[in-house]
């Protein structure tokens, strides 16, 4: 069933086909002029993050690292024509999630700089973690590498930040100004987006998923759309999202539908009294029947942890399920419609 939902889902989002197999283009650097260059990897789903580089006059900053060494490794491969004349000395992490950090360790000789919730929450989930349950022989294995399987958590050493902020740090890039901008607690609890006002360009972490489902973490959804409405008020032309395509205020526009229909639908259906698991089914089954745009992205699944995230902002004695099982119920979702 869910490669069947797969495959409808790159139908949807026109990826192309061989034999019926879907075909995930490989990643890429994509030269967004003005000095700034992504690295994107289809298909924006679990753990295919971006990153991106601002290349200033003989020091360049970069954006993020990904899930696994051997990602990372590549993607500052790729970025190698950039870097020769203009070294990496500043990395940002937008946030704490491993995808976005756990190749720290490959980029050397750089202030590494997070928001200091991000660097405090980037504690938490060692990737010793994730190596354990990518090996683990039982169920919690299998539901653990449907997600992850196809990363490699062996041998990263986690590398913290080394300058912390709160609120917003102002950082000249060899002559270039860039802005860092804290708006967690949103997708996670310290969330931050880089913009570079010379490039009129803006890297969003996670705030923007393009293609896929946002997932609210840590919440409350009226932050993440006060990022979104932050974002739309900016003089910025490109915008690079933490997973999918790169692209423009359109794709911010839909983020923020998206959170903005969540938002709502939960609060109608708790004070309906409705569980929040059962809630989220029906607001994904009604988002179908309604053909919302937003049905057809990947990982729509995610709406069980989003609703789950605003009947706790509603009620703080709220409990919420544990990761593993927030898992299951994404799972559960994605496999019942
Ligand atoms: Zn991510």
């Amino acid at each position: 069933m869910i490669v069947l939902q797969t495959l409808v889902l790159q139908t949807l989002r026109g990826g192309s086909t061989i034999a019926g197999v879907p075909v995930v283009p490989p990643a890429h650097v994509q030269d967004l002029g003005d000095g700034c260059v992504a690295y994107v990897q289809p298909d924006g789903s679990w753990g295919w993050s971006n990153a991106g580089l601002v290349v200033g006059d003989g020091a360049s900053l970069l954006v993020d690292t990904l899930f696994d060494l051997k990602l990372t490794r590549q993607m500052l491969d790729s970025f190698a024509p950039y870097v020769r004349t203009a070294p990496i000395r500043s990395l940002v992490n937008s946030h704490a999630n491993g995808d976005h950090c756990y190749g720290n360790q490959l980029v050397e000789d750089a202030e590494i700089i997070s928001s200091v919730a991000a660097a405090r929450e980037m504690t938490e989930v060692p990737p010793a973690m994730l190596a354990a349950l990518n090996a683990d022989a039982g169920e919690i294995g299998e539901l653990f590498r449907r997600f992850f399987g196809a990363f490699d958590f062996e041998g990263i050493e986690m590398k913290l930040p080394t300058r912390t902020f709160e609120g917003r740090l102002d950082l000249e890039v060899a002559g270039r100004a860039v802005e860092l901008i804290e708006v967690g607690p949103a997708h996670t609890r310290g969330d931050v987006i880089v913009h570079v006002p010379d490039a009129r360009t803006v890297f969003t972490g996670d705030i923007l998923f393009i293609g896929g489902t946002p997932i609210v973490w840590a919440g409350p959804l009226s932050n993440w759309i006060a990022a979104c409405d932050l974002m739309l008020g900016m003089d910025v032309d490109v915008v690079v999202p933490g997973h999918g395509p790169v692209t423009d205020k359109q794709g911010v526009v839909e983020v923020r539908d998206y959170l903005a229909y969540i938002d709502s639908e939960a609060k109608r259906t708790h004070s309906a009294g409705l569980d929040a698991f059962d809630a989220a089914s029906e607001i994904a089954r009604g988002m179908s029947v309604r053909s919302e745009p937003f049905a057809a992205w990947g990982e729509f699944g995610r709406v069980s942890v989003n609703v789950d995230t605003v009947y706790r902002s509603i009620d703080p004695t709220h409990r919420s399920p544990d990761v593993i099982e927030q898992f299951r119920r994404m799972a559960a979702i994605e496999n019942q419609i």
